[in-house]
């Protein structure tokens, strides 16, 4: 990866995390990194790498595998720390710590919006469909601060490009009226992310995202705006949040948001996030360890028996509450996405992962 200089601004605290400019240069191969932290609750703890991105709009490498040919991601690292979260890996392109570091150590491509605009007039650039929020979360707390969504999707509106944005964010509302906008002149997926409603299953394994019913009134709001908004159920965690009682609850609480459509997909455990998860389980369900072993023990997916079953599920409840069909949107190019498990790494100037949250 590559970043163009940047220029030291001033505002936040550069380097206050330790981190000398000669370390970022380590890190991320220029010297071109602004450091900074902000000593406010919201963002205690977390450092932000601000960089001036070369190129925003990523491709997905095996296309045909992946239905989202390509890609803007203004940040690299969440926020919103779940435990299971497959990004995780990616961090470590960065020689950035897969755990904690993840959570805190957040880049951020200051000058993504500039940068789109400037490539979506490129003659070579197809107008094809642009997904957001399949590798981090595009609406995580630090878009309060940095503001790059709202020129991402002006630019994209001004070319009438098609787009789609998945999220587990209720900042996405402050950006309404732009959706509304874009989708008066293109097609706009929107999906939010909601696995399961369990308060305390949320508050251990998503600590940093809106509690699940937050995300429920995105999906209820973006509705009565006329934006449809489908859910993607997940992950659907093993022995935690796959009980009937629990599914049903998350489906009728999905159905009663206006969900146009409901998309249920079980966790993996890619490397990476497999690690820390099982880290987490030890501690939070130490009693659950062998039997996700057992689950996992094939590589990153659960069983294709398991699948099935959980997919049978959730589309019996759907259908008993009304859920719109799977629609040609995000949630079904989602679902057919599901990478191999033996997938080749990516072979792209900035590496991409699809997290599917
Ligand atoms: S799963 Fe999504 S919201 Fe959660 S940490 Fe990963 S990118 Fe962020």
């Amino acid at each position: 990866m590559r970043w163009e200089n940047l220029t030291v601004e001033s505002g936040g605290s550069e380097g206050s995390d330790g981190h000398s400019r000669a370390a970022d240069a380590a890190l991320f191969g220029a010297d071109a990194v602004t450091t900074r932290t902000f000593d406010t609750p919201e963002f205690r703890g977390i450092t932000f790498h601000e960089v001036r991105a070369r190129s925003v709009l990523n491709r997905v490498p095996g296309a045909s595998r992946m239905p989202f040919e390509w890609t803007v991601n203004p940040y690299r690292g969440c926020t919103h720390a779940c435990v299971y979260c497959f990004a995780r890996k990616t961090h470590g392109y960065l020689d950035l710590d897969t755990g904690i570091g993840f959570d805190t150590q957040i880049v951020v491509k200051v000058n993504a919006p500039e940068v789109l605009r400037r490539q979506l007039t490129s003659r070579r650039w197809q107008g094809d469909h642009v997904a957001m929020g399949t590798n981090v979360d595009c609406y995580q707390r630090a878009e309060g601060r940095y503001r790059l969504m709202p020129g991402i999707i002006s630019a994209l509106t001004e070319h009438a490009n098609p787009f789609s944005i998945l999220t587990k964010g209720t900042l996405i509302l402050r950006d309404l009226d732009l959706l509304a906008q874009a989708a008066r002149v293109t097609d706009v997926g929107i999906s939010v992310s909601v696995g399961f409603t369990d308060t305390e299953l949320w508050r251990t394994v998503e600590p940093g995202t809106p509690a699940p019913e937050r995300r429920l009134d995105v999906v209820r709001t973006l509705g009565e705006r006329g934006i449809g908004c489908g859910v993607l159920m997940a992950p659907v965690v093993p022995f935690l949040s796959d009980h009937p009682d629990r599914l049903r609850e998350t489906v009728r609480a999905i159905a009663a948001a206006g969900a146009t459509s409901v998309t249920p997909l079980v966790l993996h455990l890619r490397p990476g996030a497999r690690e820390w998860f099982m880290t987490w389980l030890g501690q939070h369900h130490p009693h659950l360890v062998a039997r996700y072993e057992r689950l996992y023990a094939e590589g990153a997916y659960a069983p294709r028996w398991y699948q099935r079953r959980i997919t049978r599920q959730v589309h019996e409840l759907a259908q008993e509450y009304g859920v719109g069909p799977t629609r040609a949107g995000l949630a079904r190019r989602i679902q057919a996405a599901r990478a191999p498990e033996a997938a080749e790494p990516p072979a792209v100037s900035e590496p991409t992962q699809l997290t599917l949250m």
